[in-house]
């Protein structure tokens, strides 16, 4: 670390430091130390605080002590800059973060944030769900890092260039300052749904970044609040982040700069930066001097990545618009609409089948009838994709998994939405896209090269066909739909009982190394992502990957669903700690649970039933406790008989902890789920002879206490009262 550089970061940090105090004895001035302050959705409190100390910040009060903290630890001002400050700069890069993110936290008790700038939201501080979310991702190498932005760019033009190499390498881009500003300028869509998210308009916003790899760490590597070690050690190996610093450093920003490296996250700047550290890196003085704007971007571009070892996923698609990972949830508005399929009183379908190896020719990509260019614009005209391929390991039951790609794959091209699938598919095409060059028949490039990356290894040929012809289309969509009806018929055929063999997931273990999942046809991945199928599907494209098959073998318990085969496989696979493992019990040796579970249940012996909180409802539960408490105690790839993590869907299966009775055990459900899931709980109760059974069960509007829980269940007569004990 170069003396000046540490003595920069110290001074900063010195004057961020004094500057919150003085931000919060104003505050508490003004609005009391009463006065509630906390960052919404959630659960961490203010989470860099949360995370480095232990210290939960609910009041304006509260904040005294973290900046008592920030000052305690907070180094003198070197008077020799000879020695070597290392140490000492990483200190004063603590404390910046402790400084920045009180000044968030007096911003928000006074209602100053999130931030609105020019008519646009900033977003402040992210959503656990959807940090869950992009942690989802990241596990399965969707989503391969984050770029943190901060300042202005040399120009709007060299913003562009930057974040949209990003974009299409799969990383998550989160800004703070004017580059917001001059992304805007250039229309560039900014979002949660397009992966460049804007943080603040100042440096100090950056905290949201480090409050999002706090969470990361909370949310899959099962650390404790106030284990900085812990956390800093898991941000640093698991976090896959890096700071590009653009315009010139001041002192704040060395000070930002010495705290990102306390998490490991190195900083690249387009301004020379003198006697360089490993992890605070420029090009060198005379190569900045020589390079253009946007040569200097694109090596930017490549150093910061370079540096954090994060490999690009990059598939190159042939067709005049970018493409890539970050435009997937992209909207189109009405204005901006070239032409759309299906839809309302639209008609849209689309369909992979497996044709004859001599039958389908590689790469043939055609469209029968009329093409973009011979159409009205706005208008809606009908449209069947008919996705042929062929290939040795093929197999009929794979059709389903591959055709589900397609959505995403059409989703990666900047300028098209693509919504739902199959005969209620729905796909828009804006006016940019179109001028640029974009026709129908690059769907049909889409698909055939992405299939042929991701699939090459069961599918050997493949062929597209674009049908706008009406008459074809209303023709073609009753044979898709046939053969919707005859997977639909199989996939009901398709349970537990009537295969040998269930498939391993051990993705996670890069989070929580003890924990396996063992999917079944009727019960998915507790993260929801992955079923069966999906699983048996990666299996046979890779067969050295995390998805292995697991001979069930012979059957020890065929009521909580055991067998020796899983046990085995689970001993041999959680490094010997998870000896047996039942799948439709709560109580005796349950599966285990790692970080991404979309619902948590534990049992309610007083109910003598059980209660299921969703991740995304952040409110108490009759428990005492959230969701991010409850998870505090059964994550980490553990099993805690009387509580598991599973999907949202399996509360729909017949196996649903069928032996210990199944949904009617259900006595208190997040609302959001009871709603989302409300027609496939209608069929589920019916199946299980309680109709009336989901106005029975309680929820964050009826019940956040054990005792109006109990009284709602006696009011309502919920069937659980009268069942066996549980225990
Ligand atoms: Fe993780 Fe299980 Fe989902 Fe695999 S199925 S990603 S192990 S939660
Ligand atoms: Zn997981």
């Amino acid at each position: 670390m170069s003396e000046s550089v540490a003595i920069c970061a110290i001074r900063g940090a010195h004057s961020i430091v004094a500057r919150a105090e003085e931000m919060l004895r104003e505050a508490m001035a003004v609005i009391g130390p009463q006065a509630p302050v906390s960052f919404p959705a959630t659960a961490y409190y203010l989470p860099v605080l949360y995370g480095l100390t232990g210290h939960r910040v609910e009041k304006l009060g509260d904040l005294l002590w973290p900046l008592e903290h920030a000052g305690g630890i907070l180094p003198p001002l070197p008077d020799d800059p000879k020695l070597p400050y290392l140490e000492e700069t990483l200190r004063a890069g603590m404390a910046t973060l402790f400084a920045f993110e009180t000044i968030e936290g007096v911003r928000f008790a006074r209602g100053e944030q999130p931030e609105v700038r020019e008519g646009f939201l900033l977003n402040g501080p992210i959503d656990d769900a959807q940090i869950r979310s992009w942690g989802v991702q990241m596990v399965d190498g969707r989503m391969v890092g984050f770029a943190v932005i901060i300042g202005e760019a040399k120009t709007n033009e060299v913003a562009v260039r930057i974040v949209r190499q990003f974009q299409s390498m799969g990383l998550l881009i989160l800004l703070c300052g004017s580059i917001i500003d001059q992304l805007l300028e250039e229309g560039v869509e900014l979002g949660y749904n397009t992966f460049v998210v804007p943080l603040g308009s100042d440096t100090i916003s950056a905290i949201y970044a480090i409050g999002l790899a706090i969470r990361v760490a909370f949310s899959f590597g099962n650390v404790s609040p106030g284990d900085s070690q812990q956390i800093l050690e898991y941000t640093r190996i698991r976090c896959p982040a890096f700071i590009l610093a653009l315009g010139g450093l001041g002192d704040l920003e060395y000070a930002a700069a010495a705290g990102a490296l306390n998490c490991g996250f190195p900083v690249v700047a387009d301004a020379f930066i003198p006697d360089i550290d490993p992890n605070l890196v420029s090009m060198p003085f005379d190569e900045i001097k020589a390079a253009d704007d946007m040569e200097r971007a694109d090596r930017m571009v490549k150093q910061s990545i370079q540096i954090r070892g994060i490999k690009p996923k990059i598939v190159a698609v042939p067709i005049p618009v970018p493409y890539g990972p970050a435009f997937e949830g992209e909207i189109i508005r009405r204005a901006d609409l070239h032409a759309e399929f299906g839809g309302k009183g639209g008609l849209c379908f689309e369909w992979l089948t497996t044709g004859e190896v001599d039958g389908v020719e590689d790469g043939r990509v055609a469209v029968v009838g009329p093409d973009l260019d011979d159409i009205e614009e706005g208008a809606n005209i009908p449209l069947g994709i008919v996705a042929e391929v062929a290939g040795q390991r093929m197999q009929k039951e794979f059709e389903s998994v591959i055709e589900r790609q397609i959505h995403h794959l059409i989703n990666g091209a900047d300028g098209i939405e693509h919504i739902a699938q199959r005969d209620i598919t729905w796909i828009r095409i804006n006016k940019a896209a179109f001028e640029r060059g974009l026709r129908i028949r690059h769907l049909g490039d889409i698909i055939y090269r992405n299939l042929h990356n991701d699939f090459g290894a069961i599918v050997d040929k493949i062929q597209v066909t674009l049908y706008t012809e009406r008459v074809m289309v209303e023709e073609l969509i009753e044979k898709a739909r046939a053969a919707y009806r005859e997977r639909d018929t199989r996939m009901a055929g398709l349970t537990d009982d009537a295969v040998d063999t269930f498939y391993s997931c051990t993705l996670c273990q890069s989070f929580a190394p003890n924990h396996v999942c063992i999917v079944s046809p009727e019960r998915a991945g507790l993260c929801g992502a992955y079923t069966w199928l999906d699983c048996r599907t990666a299996y046979e494209l890779n067969p050295k990957g995390s998805n292995q098959p697991v001979p069930k073998g012979r059957c020890i318990d065929q009521i909580k669903g055991e067998w020796e085969g899983v046990n085995s496989f689970v001993y041999e696979h959680s490094n010997r700690s998870v000896e047996r493992f039942t799948l439709y019990s709560l109580m005796d040796a349950p599966t285990t649970t790692c970080g991404c579970c979309e619902c948590v249940m534990i049992i309610v012996p007083e109910a003598n039933g059980v209660m299921i909180v969703s991740r995304d409802d952040y409110s108490m539960t009759p428990s005492g406790m959230t969701f991010t408490t409850l998870m505090g105690v059964v994550g980490g790839g553990h099993q805690n008989p009387g509580m598991i993590g599973h999907s949202k869907f399996y509360i729909t299966s017949r196996k649903f902890i069928s032996a210990d009775g199944g949904i009617k055990r259900v006595v208190w459900l997040s609302r959001n789920v009871k709603e989302g899931f409300a027609e496939e709980f209608k069929e589920a109760c019916e199946r299980e002879g309680v109709p009336d059974l989901m106005e029975k069960i309680a929820d964050g509007t009826t019940a956040t206490t054990l005792d109006e829980l109990i009284s709602f269940l006696e009011e309502k007569g919920h069937p659980a009262l009268g069942m066996g004990p549980l225990i």
